[in-house]
Parts: C-alpha cells; structure tokens; sequence
C-alpha cells in the first residue's frame, strides 16, 4: 500500500478525552473514531489489525473443532422469554419494537439463539459434541463506557457454544476451548492467564477468566508470577485426546481476581517472591453452564437408551475490540504503538527519505514490488514530506520493522532496516534486504508454533 493513496489521518495532538495510552494511540494513529459514547467505527488502519485478531481466533477455533456460523445482530424478546432473562438483563439491554409492535432486543450474548438452532436440528447424542461459534457485534448498554474499545456499548465478541450429553463430555469440550485460548492468545504476542472466574448472571460452575496483566486493566488479580512462563500448547495438539495435563498445568498455579482471591490461600500457595499483585484485563471468559438453558428451553436428545435428556452446555467469549487495545497497553512506547507481526496492520514501513530523488524514488519502488513479490506487507511512504514526518507516523503506528531508504546508503547499495521494538539499527544491501526481513518476520508470524 502506498500511503499517499491511503485513508491515514493521524493526529498530532493527543486527544484529551483519552484516558489511557491505548485509547490515545488508537485515535492518534487514526485506527478509531469515536461516534457516540461507546460507538467507534474502526479506520483502515485498525480494521487491518482487528481482521487479523479475527483470523488468528478463527484458525485456532477450527483447529480445536469450533464450527464457525453467523447469526444476527437483532433477536425476538420471546426467545428471552423462554429463558427467563428478558426481563432479568435490566437496562444494558438494549430492546427495540419492529413496525409490528413486536419486542426485539439487539443481541447482548447468544446462548437463547444458538439453543433454539440446537433444539431445531440435533435430536440424538450422536451427533455430540457440538460447538458452534460465531464472531458478530453485541450490544450492552453499559453504564460507563471507557477506554475506547476496551469498554464500549458495541462490541465485536467471539463467543462459541457447546453442546455434550453429560457434564464429563462438556468438562473435555471445556478443555478444548480452554487450550485453543492459550494458543489464541499467545499467537497474538500475548501472555493472557486464565484466572478462576465468578460465573456471574449467565450461571454455571466451572469458569475462567483469560487475564491479560496490565496497570490499566479493570480487574485486580492474585496470581504466581511462575504463570508468564508456562509453556503453550503446541500446535499439533490432540484435541481429540485427553487435554487435562495441559489444563492442569495452567490451573495449578494459584490465580484468581479480586472477585474470587482466598488471601490465605494465595499467601499458603504462592512463596513471597513469586507474588503478582496487579491489574488485569478480561480478554476473554470460558463457562460451563450445564442445563441453564437447555432445560427451559427444551433443547434435548435421545441418549444411548432412547431416552430425551437436556443437553449439556459452555460457552466461550472472546473480546476482539478489546484484545485491539489490550495488545497495545502490553506493547508501547514514548512514541507510539509496537505491533507484533501477528496482529500488524502492515509489517514494514518502508520509507523514501528523499521523494525528490529521482534514483532513490526508483530503488524505493523496486524494493517496494521485490517485498510485496515477497509476501510481506508493505507500507510505502512515498509521501512528499520530511524525513522526520515519516519516522514518527511509523513509530506511531507501531509497524514492526522499517525500512529505511536514501541517497547516502544507495551509494554504498545498502537501506537501514530498524527493528520497531528494539530500536536495532542494521544495513543491509539491496541485494539481502528481503531475505534479512523474511528471516524475521516469517517466524514472527507464529503460523508455525
Ligand atoms: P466485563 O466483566 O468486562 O464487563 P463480561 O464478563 O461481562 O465483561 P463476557 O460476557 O464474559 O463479558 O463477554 C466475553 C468477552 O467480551 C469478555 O471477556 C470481554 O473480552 C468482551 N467484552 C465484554 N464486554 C465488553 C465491552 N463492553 N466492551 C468490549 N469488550 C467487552
Ligand atoms: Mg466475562
């Protein structure tokens, strides 16, 4: 992409509403615009970013055996009848009446729709398990949004449902989301640890909470500090074995909010020095519910002697406009956001230092088609401004590496290449530039681990 034929208005001035860094850096990077309070449309630049948080989500969802559909956004207040939380939900629902004077609601959560599909198609346990997802906007009328997207009235949310005969079978279904998180996480450059959880209105007993650490978090969380360095789940995973050591080794450790934190507890587990006392950020929350729903509703089937039994259920979200800026409170700096390459709105900046040269214009523009030939996504400053201008649009805008091209290196046939994070400063010649980054980006990708 050429940035002068793109949509990037970024902005000089830090915008006083924002409270915290990632809300700054998202409106001054021109990811984000705020509509209303709570309501944001999301600009080129941070649509890039949240289309590969989606894709990261949807690959590790197919892998552990998540079916991926899509159901809307509006729903009948009647299917909330039938479970009783039309009229228990209160004001964060948002209702609406069509022109027939029928009550709908915009959907907060969809464990009444997706019961209403099982209950319509599946008859017999041996269609089980089932899990059936879907990445679509919700709605909560909270009562305070802030920080952006972290809290905000629309949202975009992951949220998968399982179906199983009985509460062992849910218990291993359970366990699948439950590693297809770590992974989802960790692919994103983030340390996410999943934390007892309340199981709060929607009921159950069995629930975590993925926390991602950060000062700015909501949630204040107890955990052992020997949590940042567990091993992830590699990709080849069975997820049609057994996955109780996986599960086991990340619960263990004592971890808890403030919402569920046994002090005695935490002080008896945790020796003094590997004490983590902060705040946190909910990414995401798995929970097993059991029959809460299916029973009301009547979504049974047939068990292996033709009896009619309500099925067992879970559910599992993941915020995907809150992971955005969740990923930017753990990676910034002075000057702007540091994407991981997994989640990038580009990988490479590459930067004309001297649009008026006509041989450095032509190098920029042969190197630009050599990375994108290359399968890296390119940046291309080729605007007509300074050189300083440029240097802090891309710090900004966090892209991972840049690429940095003038007169003075093309007279020895070499470009700098700066690595965004470290601040790595390396030349390198025209004739290695691309496999130099290629070395790098291709396993920061983390399509492979
Ligand atoms: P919170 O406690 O932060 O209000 P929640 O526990 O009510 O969230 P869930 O029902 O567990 O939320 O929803 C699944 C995920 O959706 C959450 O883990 C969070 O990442 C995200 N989420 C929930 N509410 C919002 C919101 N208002 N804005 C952005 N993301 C949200
Ligand atoms: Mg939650």
């Amino acid at each position: 992409m050429r940035l002068s034929k793109y949509f990037l208005p970024v902005l000089k001035e830090t915008p006083k509403e924002a409270e915290i860094v990632s809300h700054r850096l998202m409106l001054r990077a021109a990811m984000l615009k705020q509509e209303a309070s709570g309501l944001y449309a999301w600009l080129p630049l941070g649509y890039r970013v949240l289309r590969k948080v989606q894709n990261i989500i949807e690959q590790e969802q197919d892998r552990a055996g998540a079916i991926e559909l899509l159901m809307p956004t509006l729903q009948p207040a009647d299917l909330w009848r039938e479970s009783g939380r039309y009229d228990a939900y209160g004001k964060e629902m948002l209702r609406v009446t069509d022109r027939h004077e029928r009550d709908m609601l915009y959907g907060p959560t969809n464990e009444e729709m997706i019961t209403s599909i099982f209950r319509s198609n599946v008859k017999s346990y041996k269609d089980l398990p089932l899990n059936l997802y879907h990445i679509q906007w919700k709605f909560r009328d909270e009562i305070r949004p802030r920080f952006g997207t972290m809290r905000s009235r629309e949202f975009l949310m992951k949220d998968a449902y399982s179906f199983d005969l009985d509460k062992e079978a849910s218990v291993k279904s359970y366990h699948r989301m439950f590693v297809a998180y770590l992974r989802t996480y960790y692919r994103m450059g983030l340390t996410a640890i999943p934390m007892q959880a309340e199981t709060g209105p929607i009921g159950g007993d069995l629930s975590h909470e993925f926390i991602v650490l950060a000062d700015t978090g909501e949630s204040g969380v107890f955990c052992d500090k020997a949590l940042l360095d567990q091993p992830i789940p590699p990709k080849d995973v069975d997820f049609d074995g057994d996955l109780t050591s996986y599960v086991n080794d990340w619960t263990q450790m004592y971890a808890a909010t403030e919402d569920m934190i046994d002090m005695d507890k935490f002080q008896a587990d945790v020796p003094e020095e590997r004490r983590i006392e902060a705040r946190g950020i909910e990414v995401g929350q798995v929970f097993y519910f059991g029959t809460k729903y299916s029973e009301p509703m009547g979504a049974t089937v047939a068990d292996a002697n033709g009896q009619d039994v309500p099925v067992h259920m879970g559910s599992y979200g993941i915020g995907l406009t809150r992971l955005v800026p969740a990923i930017i409170e753990a990676s910034h700096d002075d000057d702007g956001i540091i994407w991981p390459v997994s989640v990038a709105p580009f990988e490479l900046a590459l930067i004309n230092l001297k649009t008026g040269d006509e041989s450095c214009v032509a190098q920029c523009d042969t190197l630009y088609k050599q990375l994108e030939n290359a399968g890296i996504e390119v940046l291309y400053d080729d605007r007509d401004v300074g050189a300083g201008g440029k240097f802090a649009t891309a710090d900004l805008i966090g892209l991972p590496y840049q690429m940095i091209v003038g007169p003075r290196g093309l007279k020895n046939n070499e470009v700098e290449i700066k690595n965004r994070k470290t601040g790595e400063r390396t030349n390198v010649s025209l004739e290695q530039a691309v496999d130099f980054l290629l070395e790098r980006i291709v396993p920061e990708r983390r399509q492979d681990v």
